[in-house]
C-alpha cells in the first residue's frame, strides 16, 4: 500500500487509543512523528552533575519520579520529493525490559506507510533506541535493497572503539550500546553513506554533525519556504529548558554537550523554528522561548 502522501494515509485504522502519530507539513515537505512508545529509566540519568537533592525537587515539580520516569521516544518520517525519510529508527522489540517501547515500524506501516517505500534512513547517532529498530528480520525484509543510511562518519568511526569514560550509565547498557552499534554496523555496512560535517538529504533536509551526546552526533533539519523544523535528536531532553547545564548519564562528553544545547537552544528561539527531539514528550513538536537568559519548551498547540 502506497498512499499519496503521509498526511492522508491510506492505511487500516489504528486500534490505539492514545495517538501515536502527528502530521505536519513544512512548506512543500510533509513530517510525520511516530511514537515509538516509552522506556522507564532512573531519574538520576537526567543530571550526573547535581546534587540529588535538587534533582528530586526538579522533577517533583514536573509531577514526576522520585525514581524511575517513563522517557519518550520519537522518529520522524519526512517526504521530500519522490523521497520517503525515516529519521531514526527506535529501539525494535529485541530488547528485554522495555515492552512498551519498540512500536515505530509498527505503527509506520499503520499509518499506510510501506518500509519499503521509505529509501533513505538518517540517523542522528548509533545509540540503541536510535538504531534498534533497524535490526529485527521482519524490517530488514522489507526495507529496499537499495536503501540508503545516512550517518556521520565520525559516528562510525566512535562506534569501532567506543569510549565510555565519560558516561553514567546503569549496567548492562554500555555493553548492550557497544554490541547493538556493531551489529547494526555489520549488518548495514554496504549500505551506509558517510558524511563529514553536513549532507543535504534531499530537497530541503540537511543532516549536520553536532558531536557532544555522540562524537559523531547529528541534527536534521528540514526548510522549505519560510517554515524551518529541527530534529535535536538527543541533545535536548526534557530537562534541557531549566537546566541545560545538567550532564545526562548517557552523554559521551558531557561538557561539549552542554555547549552544543546552549548553542542549539538559543539558534532555535531566534529563528522560531520547529524544534522535535526524539525523547521530548510525544508529539515533541514546539518552540523554544527565551526569557531572559532561561529557556522555556512551547508546546504546539495541536493542528486537527
Ligand atoms: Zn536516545
Amino acid at each position: 500500500m502506497k498512499p499519496d502522501n503521509i498526511l492522508n494515509p491510506a492505511g487500516p485504522a489504528s486500534d490505539e487509543l492514545v495517538p501515536s502519530r502527528y502530521a505536519l507539513r513544512i512548506g512543500d515537505i510533509e513530517v510525520l512523528v511516530i511514537s515509538d512508545g516509552v522506556l522507564p529509566l532512573p531519574t538520576e540519568t537526567m543530571s550526573t552533575n547535581v546534587d540529588p537533592a535538587e534533582r528530586e525537587a526538579w522533577f517533583k515539580t514536573m509531577f514526576l519520579g522520585p525514581d524511575a520516569f517513563d522517557w519518550a521516544l520519537n522518529v520522524l518520517v519526512v517526504r521530500s520529493g519522490d523521497q520517503t525519510i525515516l529519521i531514526d529508527a527506535g529501539l525494535g522489540g529485541q530488547f528485554d525490559g522495555f515492552p512498551r517501547a519498540g512500536q515505530s515500524l509498527r505503527r509506520i506501516e499503520a499509518a499506510g506507510i510501506d518500509l519499503g517505500s521509505v529509501t533513505d534512513v538518517v540517523l542522528t547517532h548509533m545509540h540503541m533506541d536510535h538504531v534498534g529498530g533497524l535490526l529485527s528480520e521482519d524490517v530488514k525484509s522489507r526495507l529496499r535493497p537499495d536503501l540508503r543510511i545516512h550517518v556521520s562518519a565520525a559516528e562510525v568511526e566512535f562506534w569501532a572503539a567506543p569510549d565510555f569514560s565519560r558516561t553514567d550509565m546503569p549496567d548492562p547498557v554500555p555493553e548492550v550500546l557497544r554490541s547493538t552499534a556493531k551489529q547494526f554496523l555489520d549488518q548495514y555496512h554496504n549500505k551506509l553513506r558517510t558524511f563529514a560535517d553536513e549532507q543535504e538529504i534531499a530537497p530541503g533536509v540537511v543532516a549536520r554533525r553536532t558531536g557532544g551526546h555522540t562524537p559523531g552526533h547529528s541534527v536534521i533539519s528540514v526548510s522549505s519556504g519560510k517554515d524551518r523544523l529541527t530534529f535535536a535528536g538527543d541533545l535536548v531532553f526534557p530537562v534541557a529548558f531549566d537546566h541545560p547545564e545538567w550532564h545526562n548519564g548517557f552523554e559521551h562528553d558531557p561538557e561539549e554537550s552542554v555547549r552544543v544545547r546552549v548553542r542549539l537552544l538559543r539558534e532555535a528561539a531566534a529563528s522560531g523554528e520547529w524544534l522535535v527531539a526524539t525523547h521530548m514528550p510525544f508529539p515533541s513538536v514546539g518552540h523554544v522561548a527565551l526569557n531572559g537568559d532561561r529557556f522555556r519548551w512551547v508546546a504546539a498547540f495541536w493542528d486537527y
